[in-house]
């Protein structure tokens, strides 16, 4: 479900990756380069279509509304069709779940999402997980640990990382003939992935996947696991047909463009493969209904945006920091994050851009809340919003998650950055008290 998208700031795992920069010029140079860029986009009187680089939740709508009532029905559509096509699996987990008190409980939509998970990493990852070397896997796996530790070391190790990723191979995906459904296989798989520095919640999760189904007689194990892979490779047609309209750029951008991330740290972040994006638009909506219930009950409610949806370079931007995340200075009326801290005045939210970590929304606020719970809503592009979910679930704070309309951010997607958008009547959905 949830969040963010773009700014050099250590956060947890779903701000992080996103966040994590490659500059491409002196911020100062930038911001001239940006603003040449922005104003020679000629200005005309109707809606403007923004400029798609990899998935747009608008495809050729004016706004992203029909978007949401799609992947609400496809939503529905995969929960239905998960508990037919592999009803024993999906009851023993549960029923195993239930029975296990150090994992923390799964209600069915994160069952289906986690089990999805498993089946398309899986299929897109188990090739380049089988072609690594076990020594690299684990040196990456140190400097992933090392970045997360230490701002101060995080742009060096970034930058070693992108070598050693280009050098060992670890992006990489060779023709693998089908790799055999084994616990064994799956060990490796998780371990490339921690390696890797983008899967950090999805590892997190998978982890009581592979307890479960260790748990599992020896000779169900492997059936068991094909069922996981079987299922995503339904999912993976069925997304494309009813979600493919939104991610038409994704091959495209993969083609054209990607190859020239070879050797940058955010080469595997931003070479992710379409069914990845299906996957996480999934997983938005399905820890939305999870978390939906402990999102109403709390008191005060917080929209925490990226900064690429503002329309200013860092150094024009007037927004002023405080421990929740800077706050916008309304300094200019067409910027959508000054809009939407418009709408939360009057509506009864707040709006801060990303804090440095989450973890400063857990527990009571009472600073933040008269009630001193607090529900957050994370706004992100679809890549990073399901894990910052399972990580803010992780923290105890209900949240909701919202997905920018497109990418645009100068960390990643951008040679100078778009300003980003979100769908505002889909936020007040969100806000609003029904279920
Ligand atoms: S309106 Fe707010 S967020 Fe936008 S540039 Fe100004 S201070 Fe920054």
């Amino acid at each position: 479900m949830l969040f963010l998208c773009c700014t050099p700031i250590i956060l947890s795992s779903r701000l992080d990756p996103l966040y994590r920069g490659f500059v491409p010029w002196p911020r100062s140079l930038h911001g001239v380069v940006r603003m040449v860029y922005l104003s020679s986009i000629p200005k005309t009187s109707g809606p403007q279509m923004p400029e798609i680089i990899t998935y747009s939740l608008r495809a050729s709508h004016n706004n992203s509304d029909e978007y949401y009532q799609t992947i609400s029905a496809f939503s529905t559509e995969v929960l239905a069709h998960a508990f037919q096509q592999v009803p024993e699996l999906l009851g023993s987990f549960q029923s195993w779940n239930e029975h296990t008190p150090h994992i923390s409980p799964r209600d069915r939509e994160e069952t289906v999402f986690e089990l999805l998970s498993l089946g398309v990493l899986w299929r897109v990852y188990t090739p380049s997980a089988l072609a690594s070397r076990a020594g690299a896997r684990r040196f990456l796996t140190w400097l992933a640990v090392l970045r997360k530790r230490s701002d101060i070391l995080k742009p060096g190790v970034d930058l070693l990382r992108g070598w050693l990723g280009g050098l060992l191979s670890l992006h990489k995906k060779p023709n693998h003939p089908a790799v055999p459904p084994t616990l064994k296989n799956m060990d490796v798989l998780l371990e490339w992935l921690r390696a890797s520095g983008e899967f950090s919640e999805d590892v997190k999760r998978l982890k009581a996947w592979r307890e479960f189904f260790a748990s599992l007689s020896p000779g169900a194990v492997s059936p068991a696991l094909q069922e996981a892979i079987d299922l995503a490779g339904w999912f993976e047609s069925h997304s494309l047909e009813r979600l493919g309209e939104y991610t038409g750029h994704v091959e495209t951008f993969l083609s054209n463009t990607h190859p020239r991330y070879h050797w940058r740290e955010d080469n595997l972040f931003t070479g992710r493969q379409r069914v990845e994006y299906h996957l996480n638009m999934l997983g938005s909506e399905l820890l939305n209904r999870s978390l939906r219930a402990g999102f109403l009950e709390t008191t005060g409610k917080i929209v925490i945006v990226p900064p690429c949806l503002k329309a200013q370079t860092d150094e024009e931007c007037q927004a002023k920091s405080t421990p929740y995340g800077e706050r916008c200075a309304n300094c200019t009326p067409g910027c959508r994050v000054n809009q939407v801290t418009r709408l939360g005045e009057k509506h009864g939210f707040q709006v801060f851009m990303i804090p440095d970590q989450l973890k400063v929304f857990s527990g009571d606020r009472p600073e933040l809340s008269p009630g001193h719970s607090v529900g957050l809503v994370g706004v992100s592009c679809p890549l990073t919003n399901a894990s910052g979910g399972w990580e803010i679930k992780s923290l105890g704070v209900p949240a909701q998650g919202l997905l920018l309309d497109y990418c645009g951010c100068s960390y990643h997607w951008h040679k100078v950055g778009i300003p980003t958008d979100i769908n505002l009547n889909q936020l007040l959905r969100l806000m609003d008290d029904s279920p």
